[in-house]
C-alpha cells in the first residue's frame, strides 16, 4: 500500500492503523505480516497494556469454541431434528484459527504453544428425559460429520462418573443424565496469544504498538485518507496520524468510534452491554476432580451467552474452575469504560432499533432482571445443579469482561433486533472496518479477519492467495467435504500446537 514499496513511510502516516490491542487487531496484524509484510502498521491501545479488556484470560471463558460442546449451535427444530450446519461452520472456523496459530508457531513466534492453548475435553451435559432425547438426536447428527468424528455419548451413570467425577458426586441416582464428550477440545488463553502475536508483529520492520494511546476521532480527508486523532493517556496530548486503512478493533469501544467516523454503514446499529460474572475456585481437590469444560442448556428465554458452563481453566500455569456466567448490567461498553457509554451511543438513526429491541426482547429483559436480583445463595443454588456437593466457601465471584451485544435494524421488517453473533462493518469504500459483538468471539478471530481482508481488499486477494494457503492450508476449501485435507490439517496442528485428541 506504500506509495514507495520497500521503504518505511513517515511513522505519522502508517499504511494501516489498528485501533485497540485485543485479539482481533493482533490477528489482523499477524495476517498482514503474511500477505503484505512491507506495509507499515500502527496499533493504538488506550489501556496501559494490550489485551486488558475482553481478550484478557480472566475476562472471558477461554473456550476454544469449536461447537464440540455448545448446545446453542445445534438447536432442535420443530420437526424434532437437529441440523448440524451451524456447528460445522463454527468448527471449520476454529480449524482455521488452529492452522494459523500453528503457522505462527512454525514461523518462530516466541513462547511455547502451551502458553496459549491446552487440550481440555469438551462435554455437553443435560438432565431429564427431554434432555436425553435431544442429546441422542444431536449426537447422531454430529457424529456423522467428519469434523465431529470421535464424539462420544453416554447416559450410563458409571461412565458419567468416570467422565465427570465432581459433577456426579452426590447427584440424585434417580435423575436422568446424558452427556457427550469430545477429547479434542481446548482451553485457550486469548490474552497470552494476543501478546505473543503483537510482540511478534512488533518485531517486524514498520510495525509499532503504542499503549496509553486512545483514539478519539476518525475523520475522512478530501484525499480519501483517514485522519486519526490519538490522545496520550498520560500527558493528555493529542496528535493526528493519517492512513489509508483503519481497523476499529476496539471491542466494546468500536461502536462509538465507527459512529464518530460518520460512515453510513453504521446507521441503525446500537449496542447493549451485558457484564459477565463467574464463580471461581482454585481448590486443588475440586480442580483435580473436574478436568473438562462442560456446557449445559440455557434456561428457557435466556440468551445463548447465558448457557451455564463449568470450565477447567489454565491461566499462567495456575489451574482453576470457573462456573457461570451470571449476567450483570452496567452501561459501560468496556470494563474500563464510562457509565455514559450507552446513553452516548444513542443516535437518531439507531433510536428506532433500540426501542424496537426494548419492546420485543421481553424474555431477555426478564432474564436480566432475574439475574440482577439473584442473591449469593441463589447463585450457589445454580452451581449445585452442576456440582451437587458444592460448598459456598470454596467459590468466589469474579467479574469477567463486558459484552456489547449488537442491536441492528432487521432489513426485512425494519424493526430493531438483538443479535448474539459478531458483525463486521465495512465502510468508506473498504478503507475502514470495525467489528461489533462478541460471539463466538476470539476463537474465530482468524476467520473474522480473513473476511475483513476479502471485503476490504478484494482486488489483492488473488495475489495474496498463495501466502494465505501456505499459512492456512484449508483457506478457500471446506474441511468437512475433504476428509484427506482434514486429516492432514488435524495431524499437523496437533503436533505443532502440542494437542492430543
Ligand atoms: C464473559 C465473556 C466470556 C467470553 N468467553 C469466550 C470464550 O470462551 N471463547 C471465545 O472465543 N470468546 C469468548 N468471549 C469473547 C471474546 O472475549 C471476544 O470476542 C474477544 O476478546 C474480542 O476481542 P477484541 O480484540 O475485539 O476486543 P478486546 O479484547 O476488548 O480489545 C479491544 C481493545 O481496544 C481498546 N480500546 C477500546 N477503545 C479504544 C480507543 N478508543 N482507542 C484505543 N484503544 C481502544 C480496549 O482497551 C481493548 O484493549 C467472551 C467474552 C466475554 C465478555
Amino acid at each position: 500500500m506504500s506509495s514507495n514499496p520497500g521503504t518505511i513511510p513517515d511513522s505519522a502516516n502508517p499504511d494501516v492503523v489498528l485501533v485497540g490491542g485485543g485479539i482481533m487487531s493482533a490477528t489482523l496484524a499477524a495476517l498482514i505480516g503474511v500477505v503484505a509484510p512491507q506495509w507499515s502498521v500502527a496499533v493504538f491501545e488506550s489501556g496501559p497494556d494490550v489485551a486488558g479488556e475482553s481478550s484478557d484470560a480472566w475476562n472471558n471463558a477461554g473456550t476454544g469454541h469449536a461447537a464440540l460442546c455448545e448446545l446453542n449451535y445445534t438447536p432442535m427444530g420443530p420437526d424434532g431434528r437437529v441440523d448440524p450446519a451451524k456447528a460445522v461452520t463454527i468448527n471449520e472456523q476454529f480449524q482455521v484459527s488452529r492452522q494459523f496459530w500453528s503457522h505462527m508457531v512454525r514461523e518462530g513466534m516466541t513462547g511455547s504453544p502451551k502458553d496459549f492453548i491446552t487440550p481440555v475435553p469438551h462435554l455437553s451435559f443435560v438432565t431429564g428425559e427431554d434432555g436425553r432425547a435431544y442429546m441422542r438426536t444431536r449426537h447422531a447428527a454430529l457424529a456423522a460429520q467428519p469434523l465431529f468424528a470421535g464424539l462420544e455419548y453416554t447416559d450410563d451413570p458409571e461412565e458419567l462418573t468416570d467422565w465427570l467425577p465432581l459433577m456426579m458426586a452426590g447427584r440424585n441416582p434417580g435423575q436422568v443424565v446424558a452427556a457427550t464428550r469430545a477429547v479434542a477440545g481446548t482451553d485457550v488463553n486469548f490474552g497470552s496469544l494476543t501478546r505473543l502475536l503483537l510482540d511478534d508483529a512488533a518485531g517486524r520492520r514498520g510495525v509499532t504498538v503504542h499503549c496509553n494511546q486512545r483514539v478519539r476521532n476518525l475523520e475522512r480527508d478530501t484525499d480519501g485518507r483517514w485522519v486519526v486523532t490519538v490522545q496520550d493517556g498520560v500527558t493528555g496530548e493529542r496528535r493526528t496520524v493519517r492512513t489509508r486503512f483503519v481497523f476499529v478493533g476496539a471491542g466494546g469501544g468500536a461502536l462509538p468510534l465507527l459512529q464518530r467516523a460518520g460512515i453510513p454503514e453504521i446507521a441503525g446499529f446500537g449496542g447493549f452491554p451485558v457484564s459477565g460474572m463467574f464463580l471461581c475456585t482454585r481448590s486443588p481437590e475440586l480442580v483435580g476432580r473436574h478436568q473438562a469444560k462442560v456446557y449445559g442448556q440455557a434456561a428457557v428465554g435466556a440468551p445463548p451467552m447465558s448457557v451455564p458452563h463449568l470450565d477447567l481453566r489454565l491461566i499462567d500455569g495456575d489451574h482453576s474452575l470457573l462456573f457461570g456466567p451470571y449476567a450483570g448490567f452496567s452501561p459501560k461498553f468496556l470494563k474500563a469504560g464510562s457509565v455514559f457509554d450507552l446513553p452516548r451511543s444513542v443516535r437518531v438513526n439507531n433510536l428506532g432499533s433500540l426501542l424496537g429491541v426494548a419492546r420485543t426482547e421481553l424474555a431477555l429483559t426478564r432474564y436480566l432482571i432475574g439475574e440482577l436480583l439473584q442473591s449469593r445463595s441463589d447463585r450457589h443454588a445454580t452451581l449445585t445443579d452442576f456440582v451437587p456437593e458444592a460448598q459456598e466457601h470454596d467459590w468466589d465471584m469474579v467479574t469477567a469482561g463486558q459484552r456489547v451485544q449488537v442491536i441492528k435494524r432487521d432489513p426485512a421488517t425494519g424493526r430493531g433486533v438483538l443479535q448474539f453473533g459478531t458483525e463486521l462493518i465495512v465502510g468508506g469504500d473498504g478503507s475502514i472496518a470495525g467489528l461489533l459483538g462478541a460471539s463466538p468471539g476470539a476463537s474465530t478471530a482468524v476467520s473474522a479477519m480473513l473476511t475483513l481482508l476479502e471485503r476490504c481488499f478484494p482486488d489483492r486477494i488473488p495475489a495474496w492467495r498463495p501466502a494465505l494457503q501456505e499459512a492456512i492450508p484449508s483457506y478457500g476449501r471446506s474441511l468437512s467435504e475433504d476428509p484427506a485435507l482434514l486429516a492432514q490439517v488435524r495431524a499437523q496442528t496437533m503436533q505443532t500446537l502440542e494437542l492430543n485428541g
